[in-house]
């Protein structure tokens, strides 16, 4: 079979594997619609989780079961899924934990384009598949349902992390897809003022759509600077960091208040350390809570997550900019990722011929 692969830190090609077996708990899927990821971006070209060698990429995908194991109970060949970009190991003691994400070892729950071939292939592999494979629900179009995959888990996961309340003013660094989806995560929650930093015109617009009331451009002045004056100086509730770098850390202590909390989404790619400001930081005594976690994974949460696209509480439609039809433009899709047009929010790849418009 054919993917597209990393060849090596900052190379990518299209590749020939063999199909991908599967074990009795496994499922053989090929993919309907793709995505791919800033994630993508940060593996192959800053080699942020090391070298891989011909490895497919991608992670975020909807599907159709083509083969199951012996044991899997509830999917059939034929069955069109969501595919979470997390597939953890659910009978580890690290999901029993209560840590899925960390199933088998520290972000292991993270597998496919990270320690097995990704979704950008004519097929790919999904293991625990009745533990972590969701059908798609009726009425969710399979193409806008990759959002699904990570940029809906993963925004909200900044949402969980931050542990936003009703009421609460809530700062979201950075309004790229994973971003959007924590202004709509807190919006949810019950968030009253939700400042969004971004610059990119459409991400603005959509930002407001999903609830930012207020917008901060990180280009002109520190964000916590800009923060301390909307505020009056009181700073806010919860910042959720889904952008920026590892200096992005300074600016969300310096805008929260005393007993606020710090959810980071965001895949730091560079330096070694993240800056942390002593006496913002109460001298170490300023009960601000910093946690950064990896999207949980799983059926459960695909399956709960799909009910607010099917209700209609949550409208994807505005996180995709690109669409593109064919397999072979997935290629161009991750290019695109990677230039970061001024125009893009999100590209998706439609590869099921029904789903295609042309
Ligand atoms: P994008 O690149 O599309 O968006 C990044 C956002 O950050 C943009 O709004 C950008 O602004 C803004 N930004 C850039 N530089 C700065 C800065 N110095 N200070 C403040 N804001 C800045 O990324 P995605 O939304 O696709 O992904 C966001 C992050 O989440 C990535 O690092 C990605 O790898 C990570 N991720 C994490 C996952 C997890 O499970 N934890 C899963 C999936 C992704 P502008 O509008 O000007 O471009
Ligand atoms: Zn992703």
């Amino acid at each position: 079979m054919k993917g597209f692969a990393m060849l090596g830190i900052g190379k990518t090609g299209w590749i020939e594997k063999p199909e991908p077996e599967i074990g009795p708990l496994d499922a053989l899927v090929k993919p309907i619609a793709l995505a791919p990821c800033s994630s993508d971006v940060h593996t192959v070209w800053e080699g942020a989780i090391g070298d891989r060698k011909d490895m497919i990429l991608g992670h975020e995908a909807t599907g159709e079961v083509v083969k199951v194991g012996e044991l899997v109970k509830e999917l059939k060949p034929g069955d069109r899924v969501l595919v979470p970009a997390i597939t953890p190991d659910w009978s580890s003691l690290e999901a029993q934990a209560g840590y899925p994400m960390h199933s088998s070892g520290m972000l292991a729950g993270w597998k496919f384009s990270n320690f097995k071939d990704g979704v950008f292939g004519e097929l790919f592999h999904v293991n625990d598949a009745d533990a972590n494979l969701a059908l798609i629900p009726e009425g969710v179009d399979p193409v806008l349902a990759t959002m699904l995959s990570d940029m809906v888990p993963t925004g909200f996961h900044g949402v969980e992390l931050a542990d936003v309340q009703f009421g609460d003013e809530v700062l979201v660094i950075g309004i790229g897809p994973v971003g959007l989806m924590a202004v709509a995560g807190a919006n949810l929650r019950g968030a009253s003022r939700i400042y969004a930093v971004g610059t990119r015109p459409n991400s603005v617009e959509a930002a407001k759509f999903y609830g930012a009331t207020d917008i901060i451009s990180y280009k002109e002045g520190s964000i916590s600077e800009q923060i301390l004056e909307l505020t009056k100086g009181q700073g806010v509730d919860r910042v959720i960091i889904a952008g920026g770098n590892v200096d992005t850390f300074e600016e969300a202590v310096k805008a929260l208040k005393p007993g606020g909390r710090i959810g980071n989404i965001n895949y730091l790619d560079g330096g070694d350390y993240i800056k942390i400001p002593r006496v913002e930081w109460g001298v170490g005594m300023g009960h601000k809570a910093i946690v950064g976690g990896l999207t949980p994974g799983g059926r459960l949460r695909m399956e709960k997550l799909a009910k607010l696209v099917s209700t209609g509480k949550l409208d994807l439609s505005k996180l995709i900019t690109h669409r593109f039809e064919g397999f072979e433009h997935v290629e161009e899709a991750l290019m695109l990722m990677k230039d970061k047009p001024r125009d893009l929010i999100k590209p998706v790849v439609v590869v099921a011929e029904d789903l295609m418009e042309k």
